[in-house]
Order: C-alpha cells, then sequence, then structure tokens
C-alpha cells in the first residue's frame, strides 16, 4: 500500500534534468504568454497521485485541486481522471522556482511515459505524442541525458511495485500509440532501458535499431531546423 512518505523517495529518485539546460527556455517562446506549454494548464494539466497529494500538502502550497472555467468541464477531466489520482494545478513557474524539490512525478517526467510491447515488457520511454508539435524535448531526442533514462526507468520500476495497476495504464497507452502511429504510417520512438535507440513498427511491434539524430522534428523545431539563424536555441 504506497504511503505518502513513499514520495520523498520517488521523487529523490527522479531528481535527473531530462536534458542539460532548461528545455523550457526553448519552447516557452513558442507559447502565448511565454509560459512552457508543460507548464501552462491550457495545454496539459499535471495529475498527482492521492498519497503524492497528501505528500505535497503537507509540505508546500504549490498546489491545488483543478477546476475548469465551467462545473461541466471539471466534472468531466475528474471523471477521466483515475480514481487513485487527481488533477491539480500549480502556483505557476515563479513559485516552482521556489520550490522545486516539490514538483509531481509528472513534471519530473515530462514529456515521456513508460513503453510496455504487447506482452507486457516495460521496454523504455516514449512520449505523448499529443505535444509533438509543441515540446522541444520531443524534437531532440538525442539530447536526452542516459542519467535521466536510467532514473525513469528506475523510479516507474518502484511505481508499479507500489500502484500495479499502472502496468495496465501505460501497457494501453502503448497500445494506443502503436494505434495512432500505425494508422499514419510512422515508427515510434524508443529510448531503450538498455541504453539504445530503436524505432518500433506499430503493426507487430518489432524494434529496429535507430541513430538517435534520425528522429524527427515537429512543429515550430522543424521550420527552425530549416532556418538556421545564429541566435536559436542550441
Ligand atoms: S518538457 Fe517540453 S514542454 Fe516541457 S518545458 Fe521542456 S520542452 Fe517545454
Ligand atoms: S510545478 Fe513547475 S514544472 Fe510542474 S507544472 Fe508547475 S511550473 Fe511546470
Amino acid at each position: 500500500m504506497p504511503r505518502p512518505e513513499d514520495f520523498a523517495a520517488l521523487y529523490a529518485l527522479l531528481d535527473e534534468p531530462v536534458v542539460e539546460g532548461d528545455c523550457g527556455l526553448y519552447c516557452a517562446p513558442h507559447n502565448e504568454g511565454g509560459i512552457p506549454f508543460c507548464c501552462d494548464p491550457r495545454h496539459a494539466v499535471p495529475t498527482v497521485y492521492r498519497e503524492e497529494w497528501a505528500f505535497l500538502v503537507q509540505r508546500s502550497e504549490m498546489w491545488r485541486p483543478w477546476l475548469a472555467e465551467t462545473p461541466e468541464e471539471t466534472r468531466r477531466l475528474w471523471k477521466e481522471t483515475p480514481r487513485y489520482q487527481l488533477p491539480v494545478v500549480c502556483q505557476g513557474i515563479a513559485a516552482c522556482a521556489r520550490e522545486r524539490p516539490y514538483r509531481s512525478l509528472v513534471c519530473r517526467s515530462f514529456p515521456f511515459f513508460p513503453y510496455f510491447d504487447r506482452p507486457g515488457t516495460f521496454l523504455g520511454l516514449t512520449y505523448y505524442w499529443q505535444y509533438e508539435d509543441r515540446c522541444w524535448v520531443i524534437s531532440h531526442l538525442d539530447r536526452v541525458r542516459p542519467a535521466f533514462r536510467e532514473a525513469f526507468v528506475r523510479t516507474y520500476e518502484r511505481i508499479f511495485a507500489l500502484y500495479p495497476q499502472e502496468r495496465e495504464t501505460f501497457r494501453y497507452q502503448s497500445m494506443l500509440m502503436r494505434r495512432v502511429f500505425g494508422r499514419r504510417h510512422r515508427e515510434i520512438p524508443l529510448l531503450h532501458r538498455d541504453g539504445g535507440y530503436y524505432w518500433v513498427r506499430p503493426r507487430d511491434g518489432r524494434l529496429r535499431p535507430a541513430q538517435p539524430q534520425e528522429f524527427p522534428k515537429h512543429g515550430v523545431y522543424a521550420v527552425i531546423e530549416n532556418l538556421p539563424f545564429p541566435d536559436d536555441p542550441p
């Protein structure tokens, strides 16, 4: 049974930056209001585990339950959220800079989720494809730090021990991604837990080795790649 105190250890496990530097500086200029997309509730509403919520509210005033502009919208999102989690909103990036230790697991993991193959093995990391056009990291998978990848795998192994139902959640999410990418005739980029890079063929889940530089850029980052001005982000 998970306890609020378990989140101290989980936060310590997943305390690695995704890339060198602050990727928010690269995506924020492309979002109205200059906020990183994953910190803007118009684009992404984080969820926390109920025990994580209990851990956070004892230590920080950073988070509050998420309420939409209309009761109907609030009810809809709460209904879509698994019963063992709740949708939340933080006090913004200034508060986050002051209270870094209280970023949620979702904040620390974004834009990645654990990828499961068809038989149900946790193979590594892939990303929430809905953010392909906005998230700078998704367009720069070759920049993901090995230490982050390792920490992510260790953290999610621990989460699956605490919340066994999460294996099914992410297995379903992986199946959904195979279905979506299959329809688009695309392969799925995988940062494998063995340290390698692969393409996953959606039809049968077959892995094909990849070079990290092969992974495509999307949205505005694809445009920028073809317009190399000197002050573009590295
Ligand atoms: S994870 Fe993606 S969306 Fe979030 S700050 Fe980094 S680049 Fe922006
Ligand atoms: S806590 Fe920080 S990283 Fe998480 S959504 Fe808020 S501003 Fe973004």
